[in-house]
């Protein structure tokens, strides 16, 4: 989760490239024209430095410093990497198949066959019992805007699994908020045989439970095998946690 196109370019004020491994700082630009913009270490206590205002639904709001780019580390940084080559029927692609209007399309023989595939290869896995379990999971929707430009709007709810521990441990591509293009989205669910998996840009996440947990990996790049983010959760607490956000869900309006 690096930022590699950002690192490359020059501060946006004395328009030298920082070394490399130097951080960059996003803060407010100083002309009107512009929203903000990146500058350089020694540059930037010239500046104010762009903060956030965080919405949970139905939780707190708070404001959020935005931190230096190129300084991300995963909070579970002392794991390996898990390296999982199998690439499962998507979400999405289940959900496409099983509208009516689409049967045509998929060849029954495909599907099934893409889903006798999507089976979990333990083999592949670390130990289950090594997964880190997450005891203070809840899932929440949460939507952003930076506080100190006053064009500035709340974006849509994004979904998001996170630890009041280790903050923010995996997102997801859909949530339960209702909209005008997207189907309803009541949870992810999954299992060894059939498990949850979806991948979009720079994303690929995938989950699984047995009879006492539900297993969550999450990876960037869908074009490596790479999943640096794992842990799992308690599987009743899980559902407990899908049925409080589905609930909160219910009010909020159709968006966009
Ligand atoms: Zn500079």
């Amino acid at each position: 989760m690096t930022s590699s196109s950002i690192e490359r370019d020059p501060c946006a004020n004395c328009g030298k490239v920082p070394p490399e491994g130097e951080q960059y700082y996003w803060v407010v630009a100083p002309f009107p024209r512009l929203d903000y913009y990146f500058v350089c270490k020694e540059c930037s206590p010239h500046f104010e430095k762009i903060t956030f205002i965080d919405e949970i639904l139905g939780g707190p709001t708070s404001i959020r410093e935005s931190q230096p780019i190129g300084t991300y580390i995963r909070w579970n940084h002392d794991q390996p990497v898990i390296y999982y080559s199998k690439f499962p029927i998507t979400f999405g692609e289940r959900t496409f198949i099983q509208k009516p209007e689409n049967s045509e399309r998929a060849s029954l023989d495909f599907v099934q066959q893409r889903i006798a595939d999507s089976v979990i290869d333990l083999q592949q896995l670390p130990p289950l019992a090594d997964f880190p379990f997450i005891e203070d999971f809840e899932i929440i929707l949460i939507r952003s805007k930076v506080s100190n430009l006053p064009d500035s709007q709340f974006g849509q709810y994004k979904l998001r699994f996170r630890s009041r521990s280790h903050g923010t441990l995996a997102c997801l591509l859909y949530s339960p908020i209702k909209s005008s293009y997207s189907s309803h989205f009541e949870g992810a669910y999954g299992t060894l045989e059939l498990p949850y998996f979806d991948f979009d840009q720079g994303y690929k996440f995938l989950l699984f439970e047995d009879d006492t947990f539900v297993y969550v990996l999450q990876g960037g790049d869908y074009n490596n095998d790479e999943f640096d983010i794992w842990f799992k959760v308690d599987r009743q607490h899980y559902y407990a946690c899908w049925k409080h956000i589905l609930a909160l869900a219910k009010d909020v309006p159709i968006d966009y």
